[in-house]
């Protein structure tokens, strides 16, 4: 398989617009043209991985076509913005046409329930990396941001936590995870539905990939308040066997949830309990907005227990360049 073989395989897998005045020019020439019928904003964003740093060498191919597209996913899922096109930076040490097929089998699994399509791209020799940009026309007002947090919001996040953390820690000790918290690790679920569907309806959202008090830090700084929030009241995927501070630790810091953590005026809590739940995505109230302490003597993020007693973090989650 040579290069023009490979990217002709990649438009044929991934590429075919449903509508061709959508898209009306895909791969094949120097850029892409990506129709808006008059919405006036794109959104548009894009997330690396790297071979050993965000996937290790026993993924499989279809696992890392899966994340490379669930990983973006979850960021427009934040933002509340229906995905259409990406583009798709590959970087591969060969080209293999087995590997390749696996790959797109990975990517299909997401972009063909979401309906989107693969734009163009670009294909290089080199250290395994891939990266991909997503695209969607949107309202600008109707976008959920990190800013729009209000003092006495409910705290809300979807799923189930810590799965990740336990089976990324398990893994490194060369012991077997958890089948279900392998599986979030190793398949996370963007939740694009729930998070276009707040949209218009929280104040403020964001998709926990690096931790989430981390990431709740994130709204606290963007929104100018403060966060109360209850470790007891988050639902886990931990065994029982577990003990409480490692639980605790996976749920408050653990990266790679790409689950979706948002604000709501109290007034609305009801209602996003039922939009929730016909999605199909639990959801759970775990705290709340503060007004932001000026002296700054408090954490942005108060973690406290079911007794209200302060919870204290190592860490609050997974940065690069520490
Ligand atoms: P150039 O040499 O001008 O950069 P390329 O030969 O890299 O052009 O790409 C030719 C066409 O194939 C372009 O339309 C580009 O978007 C598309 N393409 C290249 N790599 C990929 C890829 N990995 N996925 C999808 N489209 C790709
Ligand atoms: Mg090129």
């Amino acid at each position: 398989m040579n290069e023009f073989e490979a990217i002709g395989y990649l438009q044929r897998r991934l590429g075919t617009p449903v509508d061709a005045a959508d898209l009306p020019l895909g791969i094949g020439d120097d850029a892409a043209l990506i129709a808006t019928h008059g919405a006036p904003a794109m959104a548009v964003c894009t997330d690396t991985l790297v071979a050993g740093r965000h996937f290790s060498a026993d993924y499989s191919a279809a696992d890392i076509g899966f994340r490379a597209l669930s990983v973006n996913l979850s960021d427009f899922a934040a933002m509340g913005v229906r995905p259409q096109y990406f583009q798709l930076a590959l970087t591969l040490p060969n080209l293999d046409a087995a590997w390749l097929a696996g790959f797109c089998d990975g990517m299909a699994a997401l972009s063909e329930p979401h309906s989107l399509v693969l734009a163009g791209g670009d294909l290089t020799g080199g250290p395994l990396c891939v990266s991909v940009t997503l695209f969607g026309a949107t309202q600008t007002h109707t976008v959920l941001t990190r800013t729009g947090a209000r003092v006495g919001d409910r705290i809300m996040v979807s799923g189930q936590l810590g799965g990740p953390f336990l089976a990324l820690a398990a893994r490194m000790q060369g012991q077997s995870a958890d089948p279900q918290c392998d599986a979030r690790l190793l398949r996370p679920a963007p939740r694009v539905a729930l998070g276009c569907a707040l949209a218009g309806v929280a104040n403020a959202a964001i998709d926990i990939s690096d931790g989430l008090v981390q990431d709740l830090g994130h709204i606290c700084r963007g929104s100018g308040v403060a966060m109360r929030v209850c470790v007891d009241a988050i639902p886990h995927l931990a065994p029982e066997d577990i003990p409480l501070d490692l639980r605790r630790q996976a749920v408050l810091a653990g990266g790679e949830e790409y689950e979706l953590a948002f604000t709501v005026p109290a007034e609305h809590a009801t209602e996003v309990r039922l939009l929730a739940q016909r999605i199909g995505v639990p959801i759970a109230d775990i705290g709340e907005v503060r007004a932001a302490d000026a002296a700054h003597l408090e954490p942005v993020v108060q973690v406290v227990d079911s007794t209200g007693s302060a919870v204290r973090l190592e860490q609050s989650g997974f940065m690069h360049f520490r």
